[in-house]
This record gives structure tokens, C-alpha cells and sequence, in this order.
């Protein structure tokens, strides 16, 4: 199955033997330009999402702070391919009417949200730089991983088999889906040396930058004029410490 999804997913996915030619730039050969900023004894480069952004090279807080206030400001901020792309989407014309579709394989469809939430969300800087897998398995422990390398990310979605109604369950795979890119953006993305701090993105993988960009998203995701969604974000497994009750989103995170 996961070779299928690999075929099927080109605006994702790269050739996982591309990942390890490609040289990783160590933290400290970093040099200070006019492009980045210095935080501590951590140098960081500015989070333009105007350009490719560089792996490894970003203040966590910066990637959540930048795409949070792109995705506020939507109704403004969108290329106009993005525009055609949204445009498409809520007029039902293209591969994204597939929601319902009962012919349309059920990894294809996440494969194809999957690039939505790429070009939508995360404004393309995900293109070939993740690769899905659905694994046949359910998890005891987890809903969904992400492990990156060099700069390239790998999603496993485990097995949701156990929820019958393929609506649902497909409504659950998206979500997972979308927390797991929102975690793959970060490691690709985030500092190094920030990234197990729990302000940024945590050892869990669940930290404050982390928490902060998935209100900006499940907010966008579920806006009626964007994509209208309803993931069920709320209910996706998070840590419980600093969590609302049923829900992975923090009590302050909308007030910081
Ligand atoms: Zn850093």
C-alpha cells in the first residue's frame, strides 16, 4: 500500500533514496547574513514564506507565528493560484470532489487532501518533502508518526479500521494527517537546538509553536469560506498537561 500512495502522491512526495544525497547544513556553519537573526547563541534565519524556506534553519516560534498570521489574514493573503485552487475546491469540479466518492480508493483521497493541505496550509513548502504511508496496522500507541531526516519527512498513518462508517473514518485520517504535516513542517523547518524546547515545539513534539499553529489551522480548516472541514482536531490525541479537557488546543492559546 505504501508504494501505491508513493506513486500517487507527486506533489508530496520525494524518492526517499533522494533524502540521504541531499547534505544537511550543521547549525553552526551557519553564517549571519542579512537573512537571519540571532536568538541566544542560535542563529536563525528570517521565516519568509515568499521564499523556500531552509531546513533545519528557522526559530520554531517564527514558523508557527508567520504561517499562524498568513492563515489568519486568508481572505487576502492567497496567491491567486491558490485562489483557482479554493476556487475549484468549493465549486466541486476537480480531484477534491472525492469525499464521498465510493470509487476513489480510500489513501488516494487522503494523498489528495493531503496535497490541499499543502498548497493551502503550509503555502507549498511541503511539496516533495513528505511521504505518506498508510500502514495496514492499527497502534496501540499512536494515531499517526512523522520521523524527518535530512530534511525530508516520513508519515505513518496507522490503521483506523476499527471505525466502520467510511466517512468518519476518513474524517479522522484527515486529521490525523493534518496534525502529522503540521508536525513534519517543524522538524523539517525548525531549529535543531529549539525544537526539544517545550516553548517551541517540545520533546513530544507537541509544544507551544506546535499548539499555536494547529489553532490557526483547525480555525482555517473549519472557516465555511475556506475549506470548510470539520476534523475534528479538537478531539485528536494531544498531551493532556496543558490541554482543554478533549482537546489538544492549550487554555491560553488563543489569548498569546
Ligand atoms: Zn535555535
Amino acid at each position: 500500500m505504501g508504494n501505491e500512495l508513493e506513486k500517487e502522491s507527486t506533489d508530496l512526495v520525494t524518492d526517499s533514496t533522494k533524502a540521504h544525497s541531499v547534505p544537511h547544513p550543521s547549525h553552526s556553519a551557519v553564517r549571519k547574513d542579512d537573512g537571519e537573526v540571532t536568538r541566544s547563541q542560535h542563529i536563525h534565519r528570517i521565516v519568509d514564506f515568499d521564499c523556500p524556506l531552509i531546513e533545519s534553519q528557522h526559530d520554531p516560534n517564527d514558523l508557527a507565528r508567520e504561517l499562524s498570521r498568513i492563515l489568519k489574514k486568508r481572505d487576502i493573503s492567497l496567491t491567486s493560484a491558490q485562489r483557482t485552487l479554493l476556487k475549484d475546491y468549493k465549486t466541486e469540479k476537480n480531484m477534491y470532489y472525492i469525499f464521498t466518492e465510493p470509487t476513489i480508493p480510500e489513501e488516494a483521497k487522503i494523498l489528495a487532501y493531503s496535497s490541499l493541505f499543502n498548497f493551502l496550509i503550509f503555502q507549498g513548502q511541503l511539496t516533495k518533502r513528505v511521504t505518506i504511508e498508510l500502514n495496514p496496522k492499527p497502534s496501540e500507541q499512536w494515531d499517526g508518526e512523522t520521523s524527518e531526516e535530512n530534511g525530508y519527512a516520513m508519515i505513518t498513518l496507522w490503521s483506523q479500521d476499527h471505525i466502520r462508517d467510511l466517512n468518519v473514518r476518513l474524517v479522522r485520517y484527515l486529521g490525523i494527517t493534518l496534525q502529522e504535516l503540521t508536525n513534519a513542517f517543524l522538524a523539517i523547518y525548525g531549529c535543531v537546538e529549539c525544537r526539544r524546547n517545550p516553548k517551541w515545539q517540545g520533546e513530544a513534539d507537541h509544544g507551544e509553536a506546535w499548539k499555536d499553529m494547529m489553532v490557526a489551522i483547525q480555525e482555517a480548516v473549519e472557516d465555511h469560506s475556506f475549506l470548510d472541514l470539520d476534523l475534528k482536531l479538537g478531539g485528536l490525541g494531544a498531551p493532556a498537561e496543558g490541554s482543554r479537557p478533549g482537546g489538544i488546543l492549550p487554555s491560553d492559546a488563543l489569548s498569546r
